[in-house]
């Protein structure tokens, strides 16, 4: 799974996401592919790469900006098929205008309102809260962060070169007290997935799990809603459950 993509001649993005083990450069992303392809692996869906040991799938979370480039530039170097990469996108940041998200936090981090080592407890604390909660916390702090996602045209244009995973409304940790319950899963789960499929005009059969956060009744909610599969992070590997690695060069 990849976060963020340092492109090649693009402007440089914060040092907080390599800290946070959330950046890969151009050049350490086409190196990963490139020892996966010499090493015998072959590029497939999610279902094939869970069938199959000697096949990979690549995943990007979170819909930043640079996801579109990264999407043209893949498509064209490896000259890849529609199932073979996905992209998670948070229908809040990509969508609406106030947004919920760790970028906001690292925006804080980056405008020195806050220490680095702050970053764990603050984020553990308020992705666990309701969403009215974060919203009014984040308020004034909204002006700090500069384009990071990718906006609704461009949500439709990478929808056209991979297949597009639902990462939930609000980016919420699911499985705390506060947002552990039908209503909000429904919301965040079900009505995520009509809201990209309305939009998109394709089927969203992945559901990607906030920070991998998830419970038999988060999994449950995924299958009623007519998700095929989730990917999570240290997961089970059962098809609504699936591990993911953050892969190094
Ligand atoms: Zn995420």
């Amino acid at each position: 799974m990849f976060h963020r993509i340092q492109l090649k001649n693009r402007a440089k993005i914060s040092d907080i996401y390599s800290h946070r083990n959330m950046l890969h450069t151009e050049d350490e992303l086409y190196k990963i592919i490139d020892n996966r392809l010499k090493n015998g692996f072959k590029f497939g869906s999610i279902e094939e790469a869970l069938q199959n040991k000697n096949i990979f799938h690549l995943s990007f979370d979170d819909g930043y900006f640079e996801h579109l480039e990264v999407a043209q530039k893949l498509k064209l170097k490896y000259n890849l098929s529609y199932f073979d990469v996905s992209f998670a996108i948070n229908i809040r940041n990509s969508f609406f205008n106030e947004k919920i998200s760790m970028d906001l936090i690292y925006a804080m981090f980056d405008n020195h309102l806050i220490k680095e080592k702050e970053i764990p407890n603050l984020k553990k604390e308020l992705f666990s809260k309701s969403k009215n909660d974060i919203l009014n916390y984040f308020k004034k702090y909204q002006k700090l962060l500069k384009k990071i996602y990718l906006e609704n045209n461009e949500v439709v244009e990478l929808s056209k070169l991979f297949s597009i995973v639902s990462h939930g409304i609000n980016h919420l940790f699911l499985n705390s007290d506060i947002n552990h319950n039908s209503e909000n899963l429904k919301y965040e789960i079900l009505d995520s997935k009509l809201f990209l499929e309305e939009k998109l005009k394709i089927k969203i059969n992945t559901f990607c799990f906030p920070d991998g956060k998830n419970s038999p009744e988060i999994q449950e909610m995924c299958k009623k809603s007519g998700y095929k599969n989730a990917l999570a992070i240290n997961g089970t590997d059962d098809i609504f459950d699936i591990s993911r690695i953050i892969e190094r060069a």
